[in-house]
């Protein structure tokens, strides 16, 4: 689902609903080889919050609340030039360029 972004601890607790006996070392490793193997995207979060995974993976970007948490996706036209001038920048053949916006949602931008 497009706006599902939970957390370790999260996808844990949905997996011990349907496997009670399941341990949360084995939720997490699972999630680290789905990683690896480009299946799942972890997007680090801000702060001290623990780290989202996203099963999305066609390319999109991310924008993370300072305030409340919230995480939403959003594409951003221009990431290609982006991907290019970053490529040059660092001297890398580039894959692939994730942008995560941090700031004030909406919602806590009003609320100031
Ligand atoms: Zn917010
Ligand atoms: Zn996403």
């Amino acid at each position: 689902m497009r706006d599902e972004h939970p957390t370790a601890t999260e996808v844990f607790e949905r997996a011990k609903e349907k496997m009670p006996g399941i341990s949360f070392a084995t939720v997490y490793n699972s999630l680290r080889y789905l990683k690896d193997a480009g299946l799942i995207r972890e997007i680090a979060s801000f702060g001290k919050s623990p780290s989202r995974y996203d099963s999305e993976t066609y390319r999109h970007d991310h924008a993370v609340c300072s305030s409340c948490g919230k995480l939403v996706d959003f594409d951003l036209p221009g990431t290609v030039a982006l991907q290019r001038a970053a490529a040059r920048a660092s001297r890398f053949q580039a894959e692939s360029v994730h942008l995560t916006l941090y700031g004030l949602c909406p919602d806590c931008r009003d609320s100031k």
